[in-house]
């Protein structure tokens, strides 16, 4: 029997590629990942489109094509340690476990914690998870090789920068409510005198996220 949703993942890969995804670990993960697993039973049928979808507590899963590129910047080795503030639904987290990294994912609504530690965990999916405000980070396992903000947020939360490794990345949109703009910060060590680190920012384009909301995010009445 012809496996419907094979067929669709292979043209969701194909779209992304053409749209200037390039990177063949990630288009590969993106082929692998069923999406269907992590979106709700009403919008399983849309789960390839490229498009994001509604989750419960108001949240979404984002767009295909917004993770494979946040993905693609993360620019994830083999055996980094990353964070992902932003568990949502857990599938960019099942993504990132296909690269071969070690992840760890907060979450603050409990609903959706519960929710994704579950799908992740049926679906063989190994992922360290926390019920909390990821603004904070997870100090009890930093340094983290990379960073993943999948919410908006209106700064660059300075606990994040300080739990990046040497040579760090950390992959962030920042803007306001209605546009933010997708950062990356490289964390660079001199090689000589004070050990002062450099955060060199490279800004891409605009997305729309849900917001980051927490001790260094959005509070709740902005
Ligand atoms: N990465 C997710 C996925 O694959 O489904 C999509 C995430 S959704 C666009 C953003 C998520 O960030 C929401 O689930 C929201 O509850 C969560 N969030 C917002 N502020 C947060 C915070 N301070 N700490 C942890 N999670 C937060």
């Amino acid at each position: 029997m012809i496996d419907m949703n094979m067929l669709r993942r292979k043209e969701l890969v194909e779209k992304l590629y053409k749209e200037g995804i390039k990177n063949f670990e990630v288009l590969k993960a993106i082929g692998k990942v069923k999406r269907e697993l992590f979106v709700k039973e009403e919008f399983k049928k849309y789960a390839y489109d490229d498009i994001a979808l509604p989750l419960n507590s108001n949240q979404t899963i984002s767009q295909p094509y917004t993770v494979a590129f946040m993905t693609e910047l993360l620019d994830i080795q083999k055996e980094n340690k990353v964070l992902e503030v932003g568990t949502g639904s857990g599938y960019q987290a099942a993504l990132l476990t296909l690269l071969g990294a070690e992840i760890y994912s907060i979450e603050r609504i409990k609903e959706l914690y519960d929710n994704a530690k579950r799908v992740l965990m049926e679906n063989g999916y190994n992922v360290k998870m926390k019920n909390d405000d990821g603004t904070k980070g997870w100090a009890e396992y930093a340094p983290f090789d990379r960073i993943i903000v999948t919410a908006g947020s209106p700064r660059i939360p300075k606990q994040l920068l300080l739990q990046l490794s040497d040579e760090g990345k950390m992959v962030i949109p920042v803007g306001g409510e209605f546009s933010q703009e997708m950062i990356l910060v490289k964390k660079d060590m001199p090689e000589s005198g004070d050990d002062v680190p450099k955060f060199k920012i490279k800004r891409y384009k605009d997305f729309k996220f849900v917001p980051l909301i927490g001790e260094e995010g959005w509070s709740i009445q902005d």
